[in-house]
């Protein structure tokens, strides 16, 4: 199906699909260029996407074989797995931050037994029981979701123009949702291309990923990209997935005050006791109960609880008790 619109100030929105993907859609925006046509993120691989991108970017007037680059907000596979196709068809550059083009190479080198073994071993360091580490080697794996031909080969600073047609596309970079998370400013439209960075409905996912305590800070990160783009007074925001932002600089403090009610709501949860990550992750509030997670989800889940507990130790609220195996926390 094709799903395609010209949005105004020169901007074209594709909606690329990805039916087994609860958000449904990856939103893929054109301008033109000096070159031809710069995309705004790729959308996932596969064939059906593929059609809703090409398809759509010809019931705008245009082909494929126009994009001169593609602008990556970030490594997810729902934003990164076309790329690959769309340099083929048209011989684009694709370009991402720095911070994120380690983890792209990771990403698309496969998940094998060694791939396996590392997960259930970080599992076990949160405090995760055998039964838990069984369903995920059962639930996991598979292929990586994007293959390595589609690697960035452009790498893009914070502050830096990309030229379209008459106007320049400025890069805000906004880690947190990923270490190299990148939003891109149309200034002459007043419109920022947010990618998951600030999102209409849905709340970003916000993860640590080694545990018990990795020393990146991915809260403190997520916050501090907040407060950045909600001080760029930004009115209009377009994001990846679901509907069009009207106030940027609001929305982004709502989810700054979403982050700081889960903070005091976990502070609280630990009452007196000594709890491992794993733990922290089953009191945490959830918009379903922890045991009918699927066992790919409650990793997902795990990720987010740990970057708010890595949180609340920066902010010396919470500390790891010492010598214990796996690892427990305490309010301090
Ligand atoms: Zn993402
Ligand atoms: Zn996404």
């Amino acid at each position: 199906m094709v799903d395609a619109a010209a949005i105004g100030d020169g901007i074209f929105q594709i909606s690329v699909p990805m039916t087994h993907n609860p958000l449904g859609s990856t939103l893929v925006y054109a301008m033109e260029s000096p070159g031809g046509l710069i995309l705004v993120d790729a959308g996932w691989d596969g064939d059906e996407g593929w059609e809703g991108l090409t398809g759509g970017l010809e019931s705008v007037g245009h082909s494929i074989s126009e994009v001169e680059g593609v602008v990556l907000t970030h490594f997810h596979p729902d934003h990164t797995g076309l790329c690959g196709r769309v340099r083929e068809a048209s011989g684009a550059w694709i370009a991402m931050h720095e911070a994120d083009h380690d983890l792209f190479e990771k990403m698309s080198s496969g998940r094998d037994a060694e791939w396996m073994d590392y997960q259930l071993t970080n599992m076990a360091r949160a405090g995760a029981a055998q039964a838990d580490l069984d369903a995920f080697a059962g639930a996991a794996g598979g292929d990586a979701p994007v293959g390595p031909g589609s690697a960035p080969d452009r790498i893009l600073s914070d502050d830096e123009v990309i030229a379209l047609t008459g106007r320049g596309l400025r890069v805000v970079f906004t880690p947190g949702h990923t270490p190299g998370h990148a939003c891109f400013y149309l200034e002459d439209a007043d419109v920022m291309f947010t990618g998951d960075h600030v999102l209409q409905k849905t709340t970003p996912h916000v993860g640590n990923f080694v545990y018990p305590l990795e020393e990146r800070d991915a809260l403190a990160e997520f916050l501090d990209s907040l407060r950045r783009v909600q001080s760029m007074e930004v009115t209009r925001g377009l994001g990846a997935h679901g509907l069009p932002i009207d106030d940027v600089a609001g929305r982004a403090g709502e989810l700054i005050d979403h982050h700081e009610e889960r903070l005091t709501h976990l502070l609280d949860a630990f009452g007196d006791d000594q709890i491992t990550v794993w733990e922290v992750a089953q009191r945490m509030k959830w918009y379903r109960p922890w045991e009918n997670f699927h066992p790919m989800a409650k990793g997902m889940a795990l990720s987010e609880a740990a970057a708010h507990l890595r949180h609340l130790v920066a902010r010396e609220q919470v500390g790891q008790v010492p010598g214990t195996e796996p690892a427990v926390f305490a309010r301090r």
